[in-house]
């Protein structure tokens, strides 16, 4: 007798968050279960084209069985099965990643969070415990091995044991749970309860599932003349895809959507497309309405389904889909497509290029679509996925600059709210040449930098940039529309009038010396001291020369091999009509090195760095504040 073993800790809240939760749908553990062997099919078949395995690809089906005394509903699959150790691998656990720990003290009232943890994994065969008080599994993996029965009655824990062989696939058997007050278990047991289900959840699966029922045949009384057992096909196998989209519903996509990519959400996008010529293909396409887990890692497995009429080929082919992209699930079906492509063929396959950029194009132009018609739908995808657009426009040096310039949105001036470059370059003020932006940790802090003031004021709209990404993408990118993008606190900023102008250099001039002494205190750290054309009522700010900007310093120093010595050349700029001037006039030679640090610590600190000596700045200010009392 095998001996029990013990769900590992995950796998048991998991289970037990499955068992009691108020978990709406009971009803989809058949169309997880059907899921399950539908792809245990799937591989078979795949495994047979390699000739991996020898059988009759027309006999595969899926099998549903009802004992009502027993109380038991059983499936079975002809499909790849799985061997003990397999079994012990897919059943056993549940995080099978092991990274994750589940939110510590979750409660009763964080049922929405049950839900989540759920989606997460793609609930599958645990669903079963929803329904059924104790499951059996079968099975016999193609891979030859000894025949093993599994058996869990959920939380304490499951047994494998050899038994008698048996023929190759997986037979689940549910013995459903006792009827209570409001749950009505015994309908799972009732064949059109069961039709129903099918049709409503599994009626695209490819294979036939079957299942045997009673039909009698009746004389002219009316009375029963013969019953007799006969087999019906519940599905219809035509998949989704091939169907027509007039007879589609949302729900028809949004629940296969579910279903296939075990998501607990519906998508926020579905786009169905259809090609037919030289290149025919259809394609079925779903953006997530939430960040997948793992979506920003390594880990997250990109890429579309692959199908020949209708037959599974690969998973995730990565080809199909640009980086920027990835986010993207879905399948394409082509009869172009040779059954046996394998990975690196598809590479370099001439129809599968074509179908990407087809691809591709029909994803932006649905994107597009919906940042013009529903923008309020646009901008929670962009906060989901905003950021993976953006690695894709910085790579290959802004290679897909075409593709993704008119999708990106930053923050901006205007009220802080999301703008598209084309939004920008449309309001943009007559005499404007160039697109201005900022860096800063969040809106609010770029709107309160001293440098964007005065640019505000004159009426030019300023782009808040608070991706790390961000100033990449527009390098990369170099111009939008011909118009190029220049940072308010890099290099020189050239907005005055001419009469400004003129007053800013005669004030230069008057403030010769005390820019020169300020200059000469902080030569080890800043470039220049000057008067600067680009402040309204604060006193100073920092401003980088051309070349790198403090932003992509910052950027640069926190990647592991990054440069920590490439820094931004720092120029100090005072405000030529801030009383601060004639404050700093006044000052005794022998203090002016202490004034000088001050102000360049605190521009420092406005640009979000951090002091390399906060305890002597803190020690100036504070004898600063003495000398001042006295
Ligand atoms: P998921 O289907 O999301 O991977 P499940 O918990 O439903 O998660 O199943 C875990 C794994 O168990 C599957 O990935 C598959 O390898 C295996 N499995 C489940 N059901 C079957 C089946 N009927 N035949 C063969 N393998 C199966």
């Amino acid at each position: 007798m095998a001996q029990k073993k013990q769900y590992k800790a995950e796998t048991k809240r998991l289970l037990d968050l499955m068992i009691h939760s108020i978990y709406t749908h009971k009803e989809i553990f058949l169309r997880e279960l059907i899921s399950n062997a539908s792809d245990a099919l799937d591989k078979i078949y795949h495994a047979s084209l390699h000739n991996e395995v020898e059988i009759d690809r027309t006999k595969l089906e899926i099998r549903i069985t009802v004992d009502e005394k027993a109380r038991t509903l059983t499936i079975t699959d002809n499909g790849i099965g799985m061997t003990a150790s397999e079994i012990e691998d897919n059943l056993g656990v549940i995080a099978k990643s092991g990274s994750f720990t589940f939110k510590k003290g979750l409660k009763e009232e964080d049922k929405q969070d049950d839900i989540d943890i759920i989606g997460q994994f793609g609930v599958g065969f645990y669903s079963a415990f929803m329904v059924a008080e104790k499951v059996e599994v079968y099975s016999q993996s193609a891979k030859g091995e000894d025949s093993v029965r599994f058996e869990s009655e959920g939380e304490d824990g499951y047994k494998i044991e050899t038994v008698e062989k048996r023929p190759i696939g997986t037979t689940i058997v549910l013995h459903l749970k006792a009827d209570e007050e409001d749950e009505n278990y015994s309908l799972y047991l009732e064949n059109y309860e069961i039709k129903n289900l099918i049709k409503k959840y599994s009626d695209y699966i490819r294979y036939p599932i079957k299942m045997n029922e009673e039909q009698s045949d009746y004389d002219e009384k009316g009375e029963v003349k013969e019953t007799k057992i006969v087999e019906v096909t519940l599905n219809s196998m035509i998949p989704l895809w091939k169907r027509n989209k007039s007879e589609l519903k949302d729900e028809d996509y949004n629940s296969f959507y579910q279903d296939k990519f075990n998501d607990f959400q519906a998508p926020s996008k579905v786009i169905h497309t259809n090609l037919e010529g030289a290149l025919s293909f259809d394609a079925l396409l779903f953006v997530p309405s939430h960040v997948p887990p793992a979506f920003y890692t390594q880990d997250y497995q990109a890429g579309l389904q692959l199908y020949s009429r209708g037959v599974f080929i690969l998973d995730h082919a990565k080809d199909l889909l640009p980086d920027a992209f990835r986010f993207v699930r879905g399948l394409v079906d082509s009869p172009d497509l040779s059954l046996n492509i394998s990975r690196e063929m598809l590479q370099h396959d001439r129809q599968l290029k074509a179908i990407a950029s087809r691809l591709e194009k029909k994803i932006k132009g649905e994107l597009l679509g919906m940042l013009k018609t529903d923008r309020e739908k646009y901008e929670a995808f962009y906060k989901n996925f905003g950021l993976q657009i953006k690695y894709g426009a910085y790579a290959q040096y802004g290679a897909n600059k075409e593709l993704l310039e008119d999708l990106i949105l930053f923050g901006s001036s205007k009220e802080l709210k999301m703008v598209s470059l084309e939004e920008y370059v449309e309001r943009m003020k007559e005499d404007q040449k160039e697109i201005f932006y900022v860096s800063g940790e969040s809106l609010a802090k770029c709107d309160a930098l001293p440098q964007t003031e005065w640019v505000k004021e004159k009426g030019y709209e300023i782009l808040y940039l608070t991706d790390d990404v961000d100033e990449f993408v527009l390098q990369a990118f170099g111009t939008y529309k011909e118009k190029a993008f220049k940072a308010i606190n890099q290099g020189d900023l050239d907005l005055g009038t001419e009469e400004e102008k003129q007053a800013l250099k005669d004030k230069g001039e008057a403030n010769k010396d005390l820019l020169e002494s300020l200059k000469e205190a902080l030569k080890d750290q800043v470039s220049d001291v000057r008067l600067s054309g680009r402040l309204k009522s604060h006193p100073v700010c920092l401003v980088s020369d051309e070349g790198l900007s403090f932003e992509m310093e910052k950027v640069l120093a926190q990647m592991p091999d990054g440069a920590p010595n490439m820094k931004a050349k720092r120029i100090l700029e005072l405000n030529s009509e801030h009383p601060l001037i004639e404050a700093l006039s006044k000052v005794s030679q022998d203090k002016v090195k202490d004034y000088a640090e001050l102000l360049y610590s605190q521009a420092l600190l406005i640009e979000g760095f951090t002091l390399e000596d906060p305890v002597k700045f803190s020690n100036t200010l504070a004898q600063l504040m003495i000398d001042a009392s006295k």
